[in-house]
C-alpha cells in the first residue's frame, strides 16, 4: 500500500525525524568529527528543523551530513516522497513524472532519480546461489534495432542485435536478482560477470547459447532450455523466473523510461534489481531500505552527467 497522506512526505520536521530514526538507528552522531555523545538539539524555532549542535567542535549539523542529501536544496520531505514513489512504482518513475508531482524543476527531478539509484546500489554484494540453489542466467537486448536502406528505398531492420545494449541477469529461484550491462555475449565476458557473482555450488540454468557451455561445467549442475524453439520451461530446467524479471524490466524501460543511454543503463538495472530483491516487503519498508542507503555516498551533478561514481 502506498500511503501518500503520511506526514513524513509533506512535513519537514516529520521528514527529519523519520530520516533520523533510520540513519541514527544506533544513536545520533556527527560524522565530520565522530562525536556521538556530546551533541544537543537546537531548540530555537527560527532554525531549520532537525538541527543539532556538536559540543566538541561547536558546529551545527543535521542528519543529512555525510549523505547523498548533504548540500541538496530540495526539502527533505520531497526527498522522502521521491524515495517512496520510486520504491513503490513497480516499473519505476520517470524524471518528468517526479518533476510534476514534486513541483521541482525537471533538471532537479532528473538528478534526484539518479541519486536515488545511487542510494539503492548494493555495495560489494556477495555471490548469489549456493548449494542446492538454482540460479537462472539469461540475456536480453535493449534499444532500437539498426536499420538499413533497402534497394527499393524502404528502411529495413537489420538482422542481429546491432547496436542494441546487452543486459545479463542472474536470478536465484525464490531469491535475489543481479543485472549487468555487458559489451557482448562472448564467453570471456560472461565468465567475468558470472564467476564472481554466482557460487559454484549452485545449479545453473541457462538457454543453449554456446558461451554458457564451458563455464556451466564449473557449477554443481547446468541445464539448458532451447529458446529458439520457444522452450522456456522443462521440468526444473527452465528460465521462467528470469523471463518474469525481464517482463517487468522491459515494460518499465519501454513504458516509463523510453530512452536510456548506455552510459546510464547500469543505474537502471540496479533500480529494477532493487525493487525485485525487496518485492516481498511493503512499499514503505522498501522505501525505508532505500533511504538507509544514502549514508556515506556523495554524488555531484557532474558525476552523474559524466557517468562516473557508478
Ligand atoms: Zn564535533
Amino acid at each position: 500500500m502506498t500511503d501518500l497522506s503520511n506526514s513524513i512526505s509533506h512535513d519537514e520536521a516529520r521528514a527529519h525525524a523519520h530520516l533520523e530514526s533510520l540513519i541514527w538507528a544506533n544513536g545520533r552522531c556527527y560524522p565530520n568529527c565522530g562525536e556521538a555523545e556530546r551533541t544537543s538539539f537546537v531548540k530555537d524555532k527560527s532554525h531549520r528543523p532537525g538541527l543539532y549542535y556538536c559540543l566538541s567542535c561547536k558546529k551545527q549539523f543535521t542528519v543529512t551530513v555525510g549523505t547523498l542529501f548533504e548540500r541538496s536544496k530540495v526539502p527533505l520531505h520531497k526527498w522522502v516522497l521521491a524515495f517512496h514513489l520510486m520504491s513503490a512504482s513497480k516499473k519505476g518513475i520517470s524524471s518528468h513524472q517526479l518533476h510534476r508531482m514534486l513541483g521541482v524543476t525537471y533538471k532537479t527531478a532528473w538528478f534526484m532519480t539518479h541519486r536515488i539509484r545511487e542510494a539503492i546500489r548494493e555495495d560489494n554484494p556477495g555471490p548469489l546461489g549456493g548449494k542446492g540453489v538454482r540460479v537462472e542466467v539469461d540475456e536480453t537486448y535493449l534499444g532500437k534495432p539498426d536499420c538499413v536502406k533497402a534497394p527499393d528505398g524502404r528502411w529495413q531492420k537489420k538482422r542481429g542485435h546491432g547496436s542494441k545494449m546487452a543486459v545479463l541477469t542472474l536470478v536465484e529461484r525464490d531469491g535475489k536478482a543481479r543485472s549487468f550491462h555487458i559489451p557482448n555475449m562472448r564467453s570471456t565476458t560472461l565468465r567475468q560477470h558470472i564467476f564472481p557473482n554466482v557460487d559454484r555450488k549452485s545449479d545453473l540454468r541457462t538457454d543453449q547459447l554456446k558461451s554458457y557451455t564451458t563455464l556451466g561445467r564449473e557449477f554443481a549442475s547446468h541445464e539448458t532450455v532451447n529458446h529458439n524453439i520457444g522452450e522456456y520451461a522443462r521440468g526444473d530446467a527452465g528460465t521462467q523466473v528470469v523471463e518474469n524479471y525481464y517482463s517487468i524490466f522491459k515494460h518499465g524501460l519501454i513504458g516509463v523510461y523510453q530512452h536510456i543511454s548506455a552510459k546510464h543503463l547500469k543505474r537502471y538495472t540496479c533500480e529494477f534489481d532493487y525493487r525485485y530483491n525487496f518485492r516481498h516487503v511493503t512499499d514503505s519498508e522498501r522505501a525505508q531500505e532505500a533511504l538507509k542507503g544514502i549514508s556515506g555516498k556523495r554524488l555531484t551533478y557532474r558525476q552523474v552527467g559524466a557517468g562516473q561514481a557508478a
